[in-house]
């Protein structure tokens, strides 16, 4: 069986700690589809296409990292994509009671499909979409803050 996670997010932009949680979950999946969730009456602060661009340049050479998008419900795309495994990160406990929640709706959904959590890396446990944002909001440098080889362009 073919080892298929889906890491959904908004990824709005795509920040070094969801790199992290890609590249030390790699070895564990044969594929991982980052699936770019959006719904067609929030169009997000970044555009999505760019977003997805962006991640599919920093990915160019691992060919087991598939970028994609889908609306509605992760466990629908997971059926679609014949995904069995959800890939998320934790950075706090409110991090961790919001995917609890989730994470156990979608299991009685859909129980073929098991929500696989990683532990942010220490030094990326403040780092988010939303601070990354406000920073580029205010033209500040989120160089640190985002893939070494990604700019938000
Ligand atoms: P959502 O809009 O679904 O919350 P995000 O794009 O904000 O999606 O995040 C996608 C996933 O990446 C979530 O599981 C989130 O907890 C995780 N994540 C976000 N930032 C980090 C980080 N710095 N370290 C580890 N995981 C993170």
């Amino acid at each position: 069986m073919t080892k298929t996670a889906v890491f959904p997010g908004s990824f709005d932009p795509f920040t070094i700690g969801h790199e992290d949680v890609v590249i030390r979950s790699l070895p564990l999946f044969d594929k991982i589809i980052i699936a770019f969730g959006y719904n067609s009456s929030k169009s997000g602060f970044f555009d999505l296409e760019k977003r997805m661009n962006w991640v599919r340049q920093l990915f160019a050479e691992e060919p087991r990292i598939i970028i994609d998008s889908y609306q509605g419900l992760t466990i629908d795309f997971c059926k679609l994509v014949n995904a069995n495994f959800i890939l998320r990160g934790l950075r706090t406990a409110a991090d961790f009671e919001y995917e609890r929640a989730i994470g156990q709706i979608n299991k009685t959904m859909q129980p073929e499909v098991e929500t696989f959590f990683l532990l942010t890396s220490p030094q990326y446990t403040a780092v988010s979409s939303s601070i990354v944002r406000e920073i580029f909001r205010y033209g500040g440098d989120v160089s640190k803050f985002i893939p070494a080889n990604m700019s938000l362009e």
